[in-house]
């Protein structure tokens, strides 16, 4: 520990939860990153949260700016969301049959959506993702896709691949498990380079069903791309017959409700949804055109179908969320809210020349320890600045400050997150920064 550090909280019932939960799950958990490896400590158990806060099991408060990865863009436990539910749960939980929720959701979506005419439900981003997938591919009667280095997109087999050391490489897997024959379809290149894409394009041609890239890539930092990139993206695919995914499950309902592809008014064609769509309920979907759609089942000969998806307590859930979403200025509000808190961090990190970036876009933020003013491809991040990451993360939980645990992870700030717990939460993050530097 170094000079101003602050005693640590007690994590003396979490402690026991995550003994307890070791013998039950692999590594404790039920999702990786959950386990904190790369931050200090036992995880911390949470027991209720409420607009901007948590409380976990030892009783601590936190200001928390991970709101489950996402979904959470109303806060915790927002009253509309929680009263849906509520009704709907008294009616029964699920009927895998059509409901009338399923149809209310998808008109709320594609009334105020023009980059997509029907979409489909699933009950996760991985589903909606590799679903895409399955339609592009069945669409263009074609087997490759590219994907790029550090953009994430579940954890379906094509999709866990990683970049070995060339521009233009055939994913090494990067999961035990993932045959190679698998991995051999998805090709990967690095983001924003324009070259290594033409040239998996020269090579592949007529074999390359879709090029899928995060809408903002948020899943190793928050890579910015250009609009001319994207634009880009969009003319090449265009200009060899491949679909171009958006996946849009961090974006999608984020970045406003018609997510990356207005933000930089660019048509993909097919738009992948998770998280925000749900209200903190397991929900996904996938979009297209009409005519793209019709490959679907039942209709068309791509299979795909789920138990509980378009669950009705969880449509009500999506339903209540995206309302409020769609209410004039909303996203206006909360964007600014966003840019004044990580231009502020900005402000105070600079003044005392700390070796820190703030990037953000619409309400989210990533704080990166790095002097680059431009981080736009996963390897533009220097691995060293995870121990900064690892500093600041203890001691603002300490301050009651809740961070995703990983310096890859990117917050998000929520409409919950009033001025005074915003003004809390910056001081605790000035602090921090000067016990890291
Ligand atoms: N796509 C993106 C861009 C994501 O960020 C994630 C999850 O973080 C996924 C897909 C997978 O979604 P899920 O965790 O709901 O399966």
């Amino acid at each position: 520990r170094v000079a101003g550090s602050k005693a640590d909280i007690s994590r003396e019932k979490s402690a026991i939860l995550f003994e307890k939960a070791k013998k039950y799950f692999p590594g404790g958990v039920n999702s990786p990153v959950r386990a904190f490896k790369s931050v200090y400590g036992t995880p911390l158990f949470i027991e209720k949260g409420d607009g901007c806060f948590l409380w976990d099991a030892d009783g601590n408060q936190f200001i928390d700016f991970c709101c489950s990865w996402g979904p959470l863009i109303l806060g915790h436990n927002h009253p509309k969301i929680r009263e849906a539910v509520i009704s709907t749960l008294q009616h029964g939980l699920s009927f895998g049959a059509p409901t009338a929720l399923e149809n209310e959701l998808a008109e709320l979506i594609l009334k105020n959506n023009k980059y997509i005419q029907k979409l489909r439900f699933v009950s996760s981003g991985t589903e909606a993702v590799m679903s895409a997938i399955r339609l592009a591919r069945g669409y263009t009667k074609r087997d490759k896709i590219i994907k790029f280095e550090g953009c994430y997109h579940g954890h379906s087999d094509s999709l866990l691949v990683k970049a070995g050391s060339g521009l233009v490489t055939f994913g090494e897997t990067s999961s035990l498990g993932v045959p190679k024959a698998f991995a051999d379809e998805t090709v990967v290149i690095g983001l924003n380079d324009k070259e290594a894409l033409e040239r998996a394009f020269a090579e592949f041609k007529e074999e390359i069903a879709a090029v899928i890239i995060e809408g903002i890539p948020a899943n190793n930092g928050l890579l910015m791309q250009n609009k001319e990139y994207i634009e880009f993206l969009r003319k090449i695919t265009s200009d060899h017959g491949s679909l171009l995914i958006f996946d849009e499950v961090i974006t999608g309902f984020r970045l406003g409700f018609e997510g990356a592809a207005a933000y930089y008014d660019v048509h993909p064609d097919i738009i992948t949804y998770g998280k925000i769509i749900g209200g903190g309920m397991p929900v996904g979907a996938y979009g297209s055109s009409e005519e793209i759609m019709g490959y679907i089942s039942p209709d068309g000969g791509v299979y795909q179908a789920g138990t509980l998806s378009g669950n009705p307590v969880a449509m009500a859930a999506g339903i209540a969320q995206l309302s409020e979403l769609n209410k004039p200025g909303f996203y206006k509000e909360l964007n600014k809210k966003a840019a004044e808190f990580s231009a502020s961090i900005q402000r105070y990190a600079s003044a005392k020349n700390y070796k820190v970036r703030v990037f953000n876009v619409g309400s989210i933020f990533w704080i990166a320890f790095t002097d680059k003013d431009n981080i736009q491809a996963a390897s533009d991040i220097e691995a060293e600045s995870m121990d900064k990451y690892k500093v600041m993360h203890r001691e603002l939980l300490n301050r009651g400050v809740y961070l995703g645990p990983s310096g890859y992870e990117v917050g998000f700030v929520s409409a919950a997150h009033s001025k005074i717990e915003l003004e809390k939460a910056k001081r605790a993050i000035f602090e921090s920064l000067d016990v890291v530097f």
